[in-house]
């Protein structure tokens, strides 16, 4: 249920190996807000299925790093970050979502364009609500975002402290090859500006719990929009979103599968809490989800495979999360980035999906930069968490 990449994903890999799938969402053909960072490793995820080259999309050369101070950005704070090839594109997710599902449908997959209002799961299946009537169905698998109706109906909706809210604008008419990061002490994360064909994704991200409201985010973006003359003449289009954000021991306690049902992507809350990278976990789940299925029909090897392939990482990320974004950190963060080749080469490989957290660390401390502002931070000051 959904046809997102997790919805779509698990929908064409059940569908080729003979499964009967039909697809709930009425929602296509549409936009989703998201800044549409397709890393190298989703790509390739889905090079069997679609080819992404002829999806509307932005191949992105370049990753700005910027730290704003009070007053906006300054050129002397901000480090550029030469991307390979291929790492990284920005893709409109209008087309992207459309060609995953458009290659489901190919793959014997049914449509059914309808908003599944309810659910019940039973001993003997599942009964989904939808204003074309009463579907029933052997098994569920809730690809159906943040907000999903199947999580809440079989599981626990998310608690606020476990949803970050994304809010923005879509600048139409302005777009770029490079992708713009621009740290923020309060509340601690970035401003980041995405561009699509024909638009940039501009957005900033916040705790739910953060105590900013969405229209407070929302104004310093624009703000900062103005401060950079980064989308002139733009048409700004607001937009707010929730993005699921889980704590270290929510990601290793992941609730998504039970009895005749599968949770998948956001629904199962598989997000870098870092990067916010959604794509390729709500890619690799809906196929873990499939194959699962198709193994033995039913969920039982699912919820050990997203543990050991997301939820370990996940929860590296959120544990490393709060010494990321500490101010003392993107300093020395913005200096190594302007001067050491090492330092941008993890950021690159960061940034494309490449690098995982295990050796996150270690890696930036083994650069020279790094490692020797760090050792003199930790020498003078209480030493930050990272
Ligand atoms: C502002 C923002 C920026 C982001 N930037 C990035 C980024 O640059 N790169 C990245 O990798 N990730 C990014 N993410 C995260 C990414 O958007 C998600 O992780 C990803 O879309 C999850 O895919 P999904 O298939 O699980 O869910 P979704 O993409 O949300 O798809 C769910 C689908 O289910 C449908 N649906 C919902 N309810 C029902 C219902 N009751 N009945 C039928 N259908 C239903 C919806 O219409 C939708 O089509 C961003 C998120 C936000 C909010």
């Amino acid at each position: 249920m959904g046809a997102g990449p997790a919805g779509a994903r698990a929908a064409w890999v059940l569908a080729r190996h003979g499964a009967r799938v039909t697809i709930f969402d009425a929602s296509h053909p549409r936009e989703k807000p998201c800044g549409g960072g397709v890393t190298g490793r989703a790509l390739a995820l889905v090079a069997d299925a679609i080819d992404a080259t002829s999806c509307a999309r932005t191949p992105i050369h370049t990753a700005r790093f910027v730290r704003l101070r009070a007053g906006g950005a300054s050129a002397r704070e901000s480090a550029t970050v030469d991307l390979d090839r291929g790492a990284l594109v920005v893709a409109s997710r209008a087309a992207f979502d459309a060609a995953l599902l458009h290659a489901a449908q190919q793959a014997g997959a049914a449509l059914e364009p309808a908003r599944v209002t309810d659910l019940r799961v039973d001993a003997e299946g599942v009964t989904l609500e939808t204003r074309h009537g009463r579907r029933r169905a052997d098994v569920v698998i809730g690809a159906d975002g943040a907000n999903s109706l199947v999580r809440r109906r079989v599981a626990e909706p998310f608690r606020r402290d476990q949803l970050s809210i994304a809010t923005g604008f879509f600048a139409h008419g302005v777009t770029s090859t490079e992708i713009v990061i621009a740290f923020v002490a309060d509340p601690p994360g970035y401003i980041w500006s995405f561009p699509r064909p024909g638009h940039l994704a501009i957005g900033i991200c916040a705790e739910a719990t953060a105590g900013c409201s969405s229209e407070a985010l929302r104004a310093r973006t624009a703000e900062w929009i103005r401060a950079t003359a980064i989308a002139p003449g733009a048409r700004l289009e607001p937009y707010a979103w929730p993005i699921p954000s889980l704590a270290v021991r929510d990601a290793h306690e992941l609730t998504v599968a039970g009895s005749r049902w599968l949770l998948a992507g956001d629904a199962a809350g598989l997000v870098d809490p870092i990067t916010r990278e959604g794509i390729y976990f709500a890619l690799a789940s809906g196929q873990w989800a499939a194959e699962s299925l198709l193994r033995d029909g039913f969920a039982s090897s699912y919820s050990s495979r997203v543990a050991e392939e997301a939820g370990r990482e996940l929860g590296r990320a959120a544990r490393f999360k709060a010494g990321f974004f500490r101010p003392a950190f993107i300093n020395v963060l913005m200096r190594a980035l302007q001067q050491s080749a090492g330092v941008r080469a993890v950021m690159a490989d960061l940034i494309a999906g490449r690098q995982g957290y295990a050796d996150l660390k270690w890696r930036l401390l083994k650069t020279f930069e790094i490692g020797l502002a760090w050792r003199a931070l930790t020498s003078r000051s209480s030493r930050p968490a990272l």
